[in-house]
């Protein structure tokens, strides 16, 4: 497996004041040697060799082989079209994310073929009066001109932008996670999923950005790969652009239509992200590189290939991009905030055996002998590893795993209703659950996405409803995608023995505090999806008592 690579961080340290890193201007790049940073991600800023001073000659190194060595660039308009990002918080900073578009429905988003200088600047007031850090990084046709800066940064809340000759996007507001070693007495977080443009408006992002949650974690469907058709008569004008998407140019329109909406922009901007992914960022219920039809193979690898350069390209994540269509892309990684959480973020698609007994879904039959053949894997036998080691390896209060699909049982009369779930790996799941009983693996909380439906579910090792309590499920609805189960099941859902809870008439997201001593997740629910001003409201609030391993109702 090809190791997980990190972009590179330069600390900036907030005593330091930038000088002159105003004077980027925009530029096209005739020779990339001259820059040096073309081919690079990392952030192009000259690394201090004195951590508390930055000769102005290093902030301004990029700026001025630009202004000399390249000629002006044209753009068509604001290239800012798209807002901004940050994501993958560590103890030392984040990355910062814009992409220039000044047209993104348009392939090539509008921009000319040249590399652009883009400047990031960091200050620790929203009006800027003082830069505290900064940088350049040079975007470029290939990636998209997509931008990801490791922004070193102090603990604390701090305001970011990026400029391109006279414009100036519009400004973020992120935070560095608390070390690992450092005591935390609260964080708040959303976790959030599954955003169908077609199927109504993201009043639930509103919502999450005003919470001001420290970090969101996403836990897939950022986009959806269909076709032009309306999906739904009651949301006018949100129809997907295009034929379903299978080249760069298409995801990146996808994209760019999804992050041209407004309120998905200021929920990015209010807090960084962890972000993954689940299916339907390539096809729905693609497994591996096995798509949903077979008659799709030829050309399947190409295309998830695009496909994932395109989630790179867009997403604030702390990664290098995919490098080759035969190549895995390894984007499975952990995180920690202070000493509360151990964060483990999952990829359940990338090395899943193909969906069992032909990708039934809602089928009354027993399951068909192949669910059960030992070797199924959902997470691959490496991932399976890493994700033990790491939590084996955890000093914090809380472990928190983001996962794709329904993690605890939902079968029904011994019924698998949806193959695609972690019922179809069935000798995986009961194999995890126990290791996580075996390792000791205390107050384990996993939060999913995929299903549309909100769920709070008690995680077993050994038999349903009676086995020994590892941890607890909170199942997170969709920001907005039509629900996939009809609202009269929801009495079914909580029959099924291990589940606490079920929503199944809203979309919204899961908001969650925790403590050292309790963990406490709201659904948030929206009143009317179909609504851009829909109210969101509290539909229920649960808690875990740390080393219950056992969720309740909060009255
Ligand atoms: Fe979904
Ligand atoms: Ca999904």
């Amino acid at each position: 497996m090809r190791p997980i690579t990190p972009l590179h961080a330069h600390p900036i340290s907030r005593r330091v004041l930038l000088a002159g890193a105003a004077a980027v201007v925009v530029a096209a790049c005739s020779d990339d040697s001259t820059t040096g940073s073309a081919t690079t991600v990392g952030n192009t800023a000259a690394p201090a060799t004195d951590p508390t001073t930055i000769p102005a000659a290093v902030t301004t190194t990029s700026a001025a082989a630009s202004a000399t060595a390249l000629a002006p660039v044209e753009l068509a308009g604001n290239p800012f079209t798209l807002g901004v990002a940050s994501g993958d918080p560590d103890a030392d900073g984040v990355v910062l994310w814009t992409r220039l578009a000044p047209d993104p429905l348009a392939v090539g988003g509008g921009m000319p073929t040249d590399d652009v200088p883009v400047l990031w600047e960091v200050s620790a007031t929203d009006d800027f009066a003082e830069i505290a850090s900064g940088g350049t990084e040079l975007a470029t046709a290939g990636r998209g001109h997509s931008v990801h800066a490791i922004a070193g940064l102090e603990q604390g809340e701090w305001f970011y932008r990026f400029r391109v000759g006279q414009y100036t996007s519009p400004v973020g507001s992120t935070r560095p996670a608390p070390a690992a070693d450092t005591p935390v007495a609260q964080a708040r977080f959303a976790a959030a999923s599954c955003q169908n443009y077609s199927d109504g408006y993201y009043a639930a992002h509103r919502d999450i950005a005003e919470q001001r949650p420290d970090f969101t974690v996403w836990l897939g469907d950022y986009i959806y790969e269909g076709g032009g058709l309306p999906f739904d008569a009651d949301v006018v004008g949100r129809e997907h652009l295009g034929d379903e998407p299978t080249t760069l140019d298409d995801y990146r329109i996808r994209y760019g239509q999804y992050k041209s909406d407004p309120l998905l922009q200021a929920s990015h901007a209010a807090c960084p992200w962890f972000v993954i992914w689940d299916d339907h960022e390539v096809e729905n219920n693609y497994a591996e590189g096995t798509p949903q039809d077979a008659a799709d193979a030829a050309g399947f690898q190409d295309r998830r290939f695009a496909a994932y350069q395109a989630w790179w390209e867009h997403q604030p994540v702390r990664l290098e991009p995919p490098t080759a269509a035969d190549q895995e892309y390894r984007i499975y990684r952990d995180a920690q905030w202070g000493d509360l959480i151990e964060l483990a973020l999952l990829d359940g698609r990338q090395y899943r055996s193909d969906q069992a007994c032909g990708d039934a879904t809602l089928n009354l039959d027993p399951p068909c002998p192949e669910a059960a053949e030992p070797a199924r894997t959902m997470l691959g036998v490496q991932q399976e590893q890493w994700l033990l080691d790491t939590l084996s390896a955890s000093t914090a209060a809380w472990n928190l795993i983001g996962n794709q699909v329904i993690l605890a049982d939902s079968t029904f009369n011994g019924a698998v209703l949806n193959y695609d779930q972690w019922d179809g790996y069935p000798v995986a799941r009961a194999r995890l659950l126990q290791a996580f009983d075996d390792n000791d693996i205390q107050n384990l909380v996993v939060v999913t996405g995929d299903i549309h439906l909100a769920a709070v579910a008690q995680l077993r090792a050994g038999e349903r409803g009676t086995g020994t309590p590892v941890g607890v499920e909170f199942v997170t609805t969709s920001i907005s995608s039509d629900g996939l189960i009809g609202d009269e099941l929801t009495d079914v859902l909580k029959s099924f023995p291990d589940l606490v809870d079920a929503e199944l008439a809203h979309r919204g997201y899961s908001l969650h505090t925790v403590t050292p001593q309790r963990w406490t997740a709201e659904y948030r629910i929206v009143t009317d999806v179909d609504d851009v001003d829909s109210d969101v409201t509290s539909y229920g609030t649960y808690t875990v008592e740390a080393g219950s391993n056992t969720v309740a109702k909060a009255p």
